[in-house]
């Protein structure tokens, strides 16, 4: 049995419990990350008018739907 004195086992009971939430804020920022990339997927930016609009159909070229000028499927960039 490891002998073990209250004080160390209060820092290792602390230690122990950071560990467990800074693990648990790393997936949350892993798992919100790839949510937002999934969701920019289908998404397209005109050129033109600045509209951001969706691509359910994944098109290569797609017509705005606020100005009409053809925008090609380019993801819009991170805010
Ligand atoms: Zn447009």
């Amino acid at each position: 049995m490891i002998h073990v004195t209250l004080p160390e086992f209060i820092l290792l009971a602390m230690g122990a419990a950071l560990s467990l939430l800074a693990l648990t804020w790393f997936l949350a920022v892993l798992f919100q990350r790839r949510h937002e990339y999934r969701a920019r997927q289908d998404l397209i930016h005109c050129r033109i008018c600045g509209l951001i609009y969706e691509n359910p159909e994944k098109l290569e070229v797609m017509h705005c739907t606020g100005c009409g000028s053809q925008n090609e499927a380019t993801k819009p960039s991170p805010i």
